[in-house]
């Protein structure tokens, strides 16, 4: 080879070598982005909407009434209401009867019982939700326990729990059922996955846990339940490939504690001062999204994440509420 030859050989290998470089850049880039998929809760909730809608129209044409849902709210807290006033809302559109229960934070316990006895006699009402919390002075585990549990759409009368853990047909709490839910739309893996629940509430963190591990799709998780007293926090998360968090403190999960790859559940909402929004707050989730969102295979946004795959659970269950006894 002439050093002509061996010049234009070596300039076709740089070329070569130019283009293989940048292609496998560009297919990393590429894998990033397509790595990453956002776990859309509100285009979820809308498709389910649509469902039960559906579901609503054939069985008021069919000459039947449709679902009925009521919420009592007592006091006047400002997020509270707003949660109340979406589940009504929801009520409405996918063409559900709702009824809104306003009562002072001054009603006594007694009044709260006898108005929960009412609503459990009311033949016309499928379900209802006590919207938490209650005010101090009322004993909120009494409360809940008055409820009849069929008509306990928000799945948290120890009966339903209790039928959550054997696997028996139940209702399941909104937030955690709406998780699964989400992952099942979008395929995600979860058999064999190491799954860390950050947090261990009635309503959010012990439930997931349960759902996680049971021995469905999705399910099959090894499942580690972490809370406030949890020694390594950061080292057991590096090791999940599904995180859950639901902790309420915001922006906590960081991306050091988020392996590559992982799945990664935004359940927090904590109302945040901003001055720059009409409203005067902003939302934020339990993680930092901006920077674990790059290394997640799948992450839920706050907002449109889980919050509406919540209301919508609350929707399914009260059509199972109306089909199963209505
Ligand atoms: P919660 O009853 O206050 O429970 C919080 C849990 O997090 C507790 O188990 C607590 O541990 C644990 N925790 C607190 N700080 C921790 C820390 N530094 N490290 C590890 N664990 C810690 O709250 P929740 O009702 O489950 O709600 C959690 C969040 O989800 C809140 O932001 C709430 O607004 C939100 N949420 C959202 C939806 C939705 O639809 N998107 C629905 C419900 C709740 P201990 O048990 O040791 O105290």
């Amino acid at each position: 080879m002439n050093s002509m030859c061996a010049a234009i050989s070596m300039n076709q290998t740089i070329k070569k070598v130019g283009i293989a470089v940048k292609t496998r850049f560009v297919s990393i880039f590429a894998e990033k982005r397509e790595i990453m998929t956002l776990l859309d809760g509100l285009a979820t909730s809308k498709q389910i909407k649509q469902e039960i809608a559906l579901a609503v129209n054939e069985m008021v044409t069919k000459g039947g009434r449709p679902p009925h849902l009521a919420a009592v709210l007592v006091g006047d807290d400002g997020a509270s209401l707003t949660y109340v006033t979406s589940k009504v809302k929801s009520c409405e559109e996918v063409g559900f009867k709702s009824t809104l229960i306003r009562r002072d934070s001054g009603i006594t316990q007694e009044e709260l019982l006898q108005l929960i006895a009412n609503l459990n006699q009311d033949a016309e009402l499928d379900g209802y939700i006590i919207q938490l919390p209650l005010p101090a002075h009322i004993d909120e585990k009494k409360v809940l326990l008055a409820v009849d549990p069929r008509k306990d759409v928000d799945g948290f009368h120890p009966e339903n729990v209790g039928r959550m853990v054997l696997g028996l047909p139940c209702y399941l709490p909104a937030t955690p059922g709406g998780i699964v839910e989400l992952l099942k739309r979008y395929h995600v893996q979860t058999e064999g996955k190491h799954c860390v629940v950050i947090g261990r509430s009635h309503i959010v963190g012990l439930p997931m846990s349960i759902l996680l591990q049971r021995n469905s799709n999705p399910g099959n998780c090894t499942v580690t339940i972490t809370h406030s007293k949890t020694n390594g926090l950061n080292e057991i998360c590096r090791n999940a490939d599904i995180i859950v968090a639901a902790l309420g403190r915001p922006e906590f999960l960081k991306a050091e504690m988020v392996k590559e790859g992982a799945v990664v559940i935004d359940v927090g909402i904590t109302r945040i001062s901003d001055d720059t929004k009409k409203s005067g707050f902003r939302l934020a989730g339990d993680v930092d999204f901006a920077a674990v969102a790059p290394k997640c295979s799948f992450i839920t946004p706050v907002p449109g994440g889980v919050g509406p795959m919540t209301i919508v659970t609350l929707l399914s269950n009260t059509l199972q509420a109306r089909i199963l006894h209505g």
